[in-house]
């Protein structure tokens, strides 16, 4: 699966935080680097994108047990 339509890396800024999809695929390893990088440095300047990632690992490591 090709990450890049996940969402375009130039619409992804401070301002703009990713949907779940964005997170989830950081969570599965579906993410390119580079979106990855870009979403590192975009949680740890946002809190609320911090709490979708713990709401979303919470909920994953459920379904896997
Ligand atoms: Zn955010």
């Amino acid at each position: 699966m090709d990450a890049e339509f996940l969402f375009d890396a130039s619409q992804f800024s401070n301002d703009f935080c990713p949907g779940y999809n964005v997170i989830s695929g950081y969570l599965d390893k579906n993410l390119a680097a580079k979106q990855r990088k870009m979403l590192e440095a975009h949680l740890s300047m946002c809190r609320e994108c911090r709490m979708k990632l713990f709401d979303l690992r919470a909920i994953l490591n459920e379904i896997n047990g």
